[in-house]
């Protein structure tokens, strides 16, 4: 497998080293020299001192094939991409913004298919998630594919498989550049009472055991719920003991469906002010895909879809404008004036409304 990944990333070009965050910007002519050169060609010496510097790998004197993948300039210009292998899961939380947690997905064949979309969109970085990604059968195998096709990867995980020696395997053979895992209580009681699975506290302890022993790049989300709001103290204090850095999430969201029922594991002491929505690039420079091949622009603006088994790359050439039309659409807002300053996007603001929220939960009438 390749030492180093150089890509076209939006509307640059950088140089990046699989299982590590940080990349090097390269300018065009390098780049145009590394697409061009012959694969007999030896690393040439600026890179070799780059990445001396930005890794510590020793690349003088190496042949360009087997040691830097050279990713072609891609026709739509994505950068990021997700994708849920399967929305199974091995639990069942109170919160879980996933409706139906179907254990489904592509065959193998098709799995390999949408890779490649994946790969010829341009995207650079590209998040495994689910449901819980690691209990896919095809997992190893698609995580070791995409890793070959030159995606940087991440795992979105629950930590439930983390210390299980086949998937600890799997990231000993190719480290992912982050593994997020999320976090649902610091005691057997909360953990297991907010995943409804007994035992699941201590399957993510030994987790984030068999992942600090092992040095994997993990970073923990802190979910906090109506149930174990109690418990933040303990649950930072949990990640700064794994010496993993962390992140505290404190809003619940409606299902993917639209489903209100969820809403009620929301914290009421930590309903956060949020900033006035800014917009953002779902739909123009990353995208999402499901269990099925379709995409969308992103994990909750999943209306419309394109299928990319049988469309390919071009089922992704309609997200943009699909993108923007959802934004100017106002729905149930037609007439705000307060429209400006909303902290809400307008695919998100459809499910709360769709799942019936309390105002204060989304929007600025809610009288915050
Ligand atoms: S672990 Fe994640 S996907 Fe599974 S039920 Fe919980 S929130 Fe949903
Ligand atoms: S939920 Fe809204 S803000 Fe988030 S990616 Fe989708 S459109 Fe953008």
């Amino acid at each position: 497998m390749h030492d180093l990944i150089a890509s076209p990333f939006l509307d640059g070009h950088v140089a990046v080293q699989p299982g590590r965050r940080e990349g090097l910007r390269i300018g065009a002519g390098r780049f145009r020299e590394l697409l061009d050169a012959p694969p007999q060609a030896i690393v040439p010496g600026w890179l070799a001192k780059a990445a001396r510097n930005a890794w510590g790998v020793a690349l003088d004197g190496r042949r360009l094939d087997g040691t830097v993948l050279v990713r072609q300039p891609a026709a739509l210009g994505y950068g990021r991409a997700s994708w849920e292998i399967n929305k199974g899961c091995d639990y069942d939380c109170e919160h879980c913004y996933l409706g139906l947690k179907n254990f489904e997905g592509l065959a193998w064949n098709d799995k390999v298919k949408m890779l490649n979309v994946v790969r010829d969109s341009g995207a650079l970085w590209f998040q495994i998630t689910g449901g819980e990604p690691l209990i896919d059968r095809d997992f190893p195998a698609a995580y070791q594919y995409a890793n070959e096709l030159g995606l940087m990867v991440s795992i979105a995980s629950n930590g439930s498989q983390l210390s299980k020696p086949r998937i600890q395997e799997v990231f000993a053979r190719h480290r992912p550049y982050l593994i997020a895992v999320s976090v649902y209580g610091a005691t057997a009681a909360s953990y297991d009472g907010m995943t409804r699975n007994r035992g699941a506290f201590d399957r993510f302890t030994k987790g984030l055991e068999a992942s600090r022993d092992a040095g994997l790049p993990l970073k923990l989300n802190i979910v906090v719920s109506e149930r174990n709001a109690g418990e933040i103290p303990q649950m930072r204090a949990l990640a700064d003991r794994y010496g993993f850095p962390h992140h505290v999430f404190t809003t619940m969201s409606p299902t993917i469906e639209g489903g209100g029922e969820r809403l009620g594991t929301q914290a009421a002491d930590y309903v956060m002010p949020r900033k006035p929505f800014q917009g953002c690039n779902a739909g123009h420079t990353f995208f999402h895909a499901d269990p099925w091949g379709k995409a969308s622009i992103c994990k909750v603006g999943r209306d419309p879809q394109f299928d990319l088994i049988t469309d390919g790359v071009d089922g992704l050439r309609r997200l943009g404008a699909v993108a923007d039309s959802l934004q100017l659409r106002t729905g149930g807002c037609s007439g705000c004036a307060l429209s400006g300053t909303c902290f809400t996007c307008r695919p998100l603001a459809k499910l709360y409304q769709e799942a019936k929220a309390p105002l204060n939960t989304y929007c600025q009438h809610g009288g915050r």
